[in-house]
């Protein structure tokens, strides 16, 4: 986990004070990086001071599918993870 300056998903209202790379711990968030809210699953992007905004759909099938494809599978996970979580 890295520290980001404090900012809000703005689809849940989740206070986002951290991002991590799943894949490579030790990769620091930067601008343009696409992550995933893990409250509510919105996709989101990095901006210049490392608050977030949302992505579009139109900006994720633009993407490459090498990074789309990680990024739909850990979308998935998430939800599943809500799903869980919700149905309890
Ligand atoms: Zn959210």
């Amino acid at each position: 986990m890295h520290r980001t300056p404090d900012s809000e998903c703005p689809a849940c209202h989740s206070k986002i004070t951290a991002a991590a790379n799943l894949d490579d711990a030790s990769l620091v968030p930067s601008p343009g990086d696409v992550s995933v809210c893990i409250e509510c699953a919105q996709i989101l992007t990095m901006n210049d001071d490392l608050t977030v905004r949302a992505y579009s759909w139109d900006e994720v099938f633009a993407l490459e599918i090498e990074a789309r494809d990680p990024l739909m599978n850990y979308r998935a996970a998430v939800l599943t993870r809500l799903e869980g979580k919700n149905g309890q």
